[in-house]
Protein backbone atom coordinates (compact mmCIF):
# COMPACT_ATOMS: atom_id res chain seq x y z
CA UNK A 1 0.00 0.00 0.00
CA UNK A 2 1.15 3.11 -0.57
CA UNK A 3 0.00 7.61 -0.08
CA UNK A 4 -0.13 9.34 -2.68
CA UNK A 5 -0.44 13.00 -1.94
CA UNK A 6 -1.15 16.20 -3.87
CA UNK A 7 0.63 19.42 -2.84
CA UNK A 8 -0.87 22.78 -3.85
CA UNK A 9 -4.04 22.12 -5.14
CA UNK A 10 -6.11 24.66 -3.96
CA UNK A 11 -5.08 28.32 -4.63
CA UNK A 12 -5.49 29.98 -1.36
CA UNK A 13 -3.47 27.62 0.52
CA UNK A 14 -0.85 27.50 -2.30
CA UNK A 15 -0.47 31.51 -1.09
CA UNK A 16 -0.74 31.17 2.07
CA UNK A 17 2.29 29.34 1.82
CA UNK A 18 3.60 31.73 -0.52
CA UNK A 19 4.26 28.98 -3.25
CA UNK A 20 3.50 29.76 -6.97
CA UNK A 21 0.43 28.34 -8.41
CA UNK A 22 1.35 24.98 -10.29
CA UNK A 23 0.60 24.48 -14.40
CA UNK A 24 0.50 20.55 -13.04
CA UNK A 25 0.45 18.63 -10.07
CA UNK A 26 2.83 18.64 -7.06
CA UNK A 27 3.12 14.91 -5.66
CA UNK A 28 4.91 13.40 -2.97
CA UNK A 29 4.29 9.65 -1.57
CA UNK A 30 3.64 8.49 2.27
CA UNK A 31 5.27 4.91 3.00
CA UNK A 32 2.53 2.20 4.43
CA UNK A 33 4.51 3.04 7.39
CA UNK A 34 3.12 6.51 7.34
CA UNK A 35 -0.53 5.59 8.43
CA UNK A 36 -1.69 6.21 12.11
CA UNK A 37 -4.16 3.73 12.86
CA UNK A 38 -5.06 5.35 16.33
CA UNK A 39 -6.89 8.57 17.59
CA UNK A 40 -4.23 9.59 19.24
CA UNK A 41 -0.31 11.55 17.35
CA UNK A 42 1.98 12.20 18.99
CA UNK A 43 4.46 14.76 17.90
CA UNK A 44 7.90 13.72 17.04
CA UNK A 45 10.71 15.32 19.00
CA UNK A 46 12.32 16.83 15.50
CA UNK A 47 9.98 19.34 15.05
CA UNK A 48 8.98 22.63 16.51
CA UNK A 49 6.11 23.28 14.26
CA UNK A 50 3.91 20.37 13.55
CA UNK A 51 0.84 21.61 11.01
CA UNK A 52 -2.31 19.70 10.24
CA UNK A 53 -3.43 19.56 6.90
CA UNK A 54 -6.90 18.29 6.13
CA UNK A 55 -7.80 16.68 2.90
CA UNK A 56 -9.92 14.64 1.16
CA UNK A 57 -8.93 11.06 0.78
CA UNK A 58 -9.21 8.82 -2.43
CA UNK A 59 -9.43 4.96 -1.41
CA UNK A 60 -8.27 3.02 -4.84
CA UNK A 61 -9.94 -0.03 -5.76
CA UNK A 62 -8.93 -1.18 -8.60
CA UNK A 63 -4.83 -1.48 -10.37
CA UNK A 64 -4.83 0.79 -12.93
CA UNK A 65 -2.22 2.57 -15.52
CA UNK A 66 -2.59 5.27 -17.39
CA UNK A 67 -6.26 6.03 -16.55
CA UNK A 68 -8.51 7.56 -18.67
CA UNK A 69 -10.09 10.98 -16.92
CA UNK A 70 -13.58 9.46 -17.95
CA UNK A 71 -13.12 6.03 -15.86
CA UNK A 72 -11.23 7.29 -13.23
CA UNK A 73 -14.01 7.59 -10.63
CA UNK A 74 -14.44 3.92 -11.30
CA UNK A 75 -11.09 3.56 -9.62
CA UNK A 76 -12.17 5.35 -5.94
CA UNK A 77 -14.73 2.97 -4.06
CA UNK A 78 -14.60 5.30 -0.80
CA UNK A 79 -13.50 8.57 0.11
CA UNK A 80 -13.11 10.07 3.77
CA UNK A 81 -11.53 13.02 5.57
CA UNK A 82 -7.68 12.88 6.50
CA UNK A 83 -4.94 15.03 8.33
CA UNK A 84 -1.39 15.41 6.08
CA UNK A 85 0.76 16.26 9.41
CA UNK A 86 3.40 18.29 8.04
CA UNK A 87 6.30 19.49 10.16
CA UNK A 88 6.43 22.84 8.51
CA UNK A 89 9.63 23.72 9.99
CA UNK A 90 11.48 21.06 8.44
CA UNK A 91 9.68 21.26 5.09
CA UNK A 92 10.80 24.96 4.76
CA UNK A 93 14.06 24.12 5.64
CA UNK A 94 14.29 21.45 2.82
CA UNK A 95 12.48 23.76 0.47
CA UNK A 96 14.50 26.48 0.89
CA UNK A 97 17.88 24.35 -0.34
CA UNK A 98 15.48 22.55 -2.93
CA UNK A 99 15.48 19.25 -1.44
CA UNK A 100 13.06 16.53 -1.43
CA UNK A 101 10.17 16.86 1.12
CA UNK A 102 9.76 13.28 2.48
CA UNK A 103 11.33 13.20 6.23
CA UNK A 104 8.90 16.66 6.35
CA UNK A 105 5.73 14.91 5.02
CA UNK A 106 5.99 11.00 5.56
CA UNK A 107 7.64 10.24 9.12
CA UNK A 108 5.76 7.32 10.81
CA UNK A 109 2.10 8.17 11.23
CA UNK A 110 2.09 11.29 9.71
CA UNK A 111 -1.07 9.99 7.87
CA UNK A 112 -4.31 9.80 9.86
CA UNK A 113 -7.71 8.82 8.32
CA UNK A 114 -11.64 9.40 8.99
CA UNK A 115 -14.21 6.72 8.77
CA UNK A 116 -14.80 5.51 5.59
CA UNK A 117 -17.54 6.77 2.99
CA UNK A 118 -19.01 5.38 0.28
CA UNK A 119 -18.63 6.93 -3.11
CA UNK A 120 -22.20 5.93 -4.34
CA UNK A 121 -23.46 8.32 -1.07
CA UNK A 122 -21.99 11.47 -1.97
CA UNK A 123 -24.30 13.38 -3.12
CA UNK A 124 -21.72 15.71 -5.90
CA UNK A 125 -18.51 14.13 -6.22
CA UNK A 126 -16.97 17.23 -7.81
CA UNK A 127 -17.93 19.21 -4.93
CA UNK A 128 -17.43 17.95 -1.81
CA UNK A 129 -17.89 19.89 0.97
CA UNK A 130 -15.49 19.08 4.22
CA UNK A 131 -14.04 21.04 7.37
CA UNK A 132 -11.87 20.78 10.16
CA UNK A 133 -12.26 21.83 13.75
CA UNK A 134 -9.17 22.64 15.91
CA UNK A 135 -10.30 22.20 19.49
CA UNK A 136 -14.03 23.15 18.19
CA UNK A 137 -12.62 26.19 16.26
CA UNK A 138 -13.53 25.87 12.32
CA UNK A 139 -10.00 26.15 10.90
CA UNK A 140 -10.60 24.81 7.32
CA UNK A 141 -13.25 25.23 5.29
CA UNK A 142 -13.10 23.61 1.99
CA UNK A 143 -14.78 22.43 -1.26
CA UNK A 144 -13.59 20.18 -3.85
CA UNK A 145 -14.78 22.03 -6.31
CA UNK A 146 -12.07 24.75 -5.72
CA UNK A 147 -9.44 22.12 -6.84
CA UNK A 148 -6.92 23.06 -9.04
CA UNK A 149 -6.96 19.97 -10.34
CA UNK A 150 -9.71 17.49 -10.55
CA UNK A 151 -10.35 14.17 -9.29
CA UNK A 152 -10.35 12.31 -12.71
CA UNK A 153 -7.56 14.78 -13.64
CA UNK A 154 -5.51 13.49 -10.74
CA UNK A 155 -5.84 9.74 -10.73
CA UNK A 156 -5.52 10.06 -14.69
CA UNK A 157 -2.13 12.03 -14.24
CA UNK A 158 -0.79 10.14 -11.08
CA UNK A 159 -1.63 6.85 -12.88
CA UNK A 160 0.78 7.97 -15.72
CA UNK A 161 3.77 7.23 -13.24
CA UNK A 162 2.89 5.52 -10.31
CA UNK A 163 0.24 2.22 -11.24
CA UNK A 164 -2.62 2.59 -8.99
CA UNK A 165 -3.15 -0.62 -7.00
CA UNK A 166 -6.04 -1.87 -4.83
CA UNK A 167 -5.54 -0.33 -1.41
CA UNK A 168 -3.48 2.61 -2.38
CA UNK A 169 -4.55 6.18 -1.00
CA UNK A 170 -4.76 9.68 -2.51
CA UNK A 171 -4.57 12.88 -0.44
CA UNK A 172 -5.95 15.30 -2.97
CA UNK A 173 -4.48 18.39 -1.28
CA UNK A 174 -6.01 21.10 1.61
CA UNK A 175 -7.81 24.40 1.45
CA UNK A 176 -6.39 27.32 3.11
CA UNK A 177 -6.37 27.69 7.08
CA UNK A 178 -3.45 24.95 7.92
CA UNK A 179 -2.16 25.59 11.52
CA UNK A 180 0.22 24.22 14.12
CA UNK A 181 -0.98 21.81 16.46
CA UNK A 182 0.60 21.66 20.22
CA UNK A 183 -0.13 18.23 22.80
CA UNK A 184 -3.18 18.96 24.51
CA UNK A 185 -4.87 19.76 20.77
CA UNK A 186 -8.38 18.42 18.95
CA UNK A 187 -9.04 17.96 15.94
CA UNK A 188 -12.62 16.93 14.40
CA UNK A 189 -13.04 16.42 10.72
CA UNK A 190 -16.54 16.42 8.54
CA UNK A 191 -17.69 15.70 5.09
CA UNK A 192 -20.62 17.19 4.05
CA UNK A 193 -21.40 17.52 7.85
CA UNK A 194 -21.42 14.33 9.00
CA UNK A 195 -18.00 13.91 11.81
CA UNK A 196 -15.48 11.11 10.53
CA UNK A 197 -12.29 11.76 12.05
CA UNK A 198 -11.45 12.68 15.27
CA UNK A 199 -7.64 13.06 16.36
CA UNK A 200 -5.93 14.23 20.06
CA UNK A 201 -2.43 15.68 19.79
CA UNK A 202 0.12 14.23 22.35
MG1 LIG B 1 -1.08 18.15 2.09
Amino acid sequence: MKMICVGRNYVLHAKELGNAIPEEPVLFLKPSTALNREREFYIPAFTQQMEYEAEIVLKIVKNGKFIDPAFAWKYVSEITVGIDFTARDVQSQLKSKGLPWEIAKAFDNSASLGQWVPLDTVIDRDAIPFQLFLNDNLVQDGNTKDMLFSVPTLISYISKYFTLQTGDYIFTGTPAGVGQVKIGDRLQGFIAGVKLLECHIS
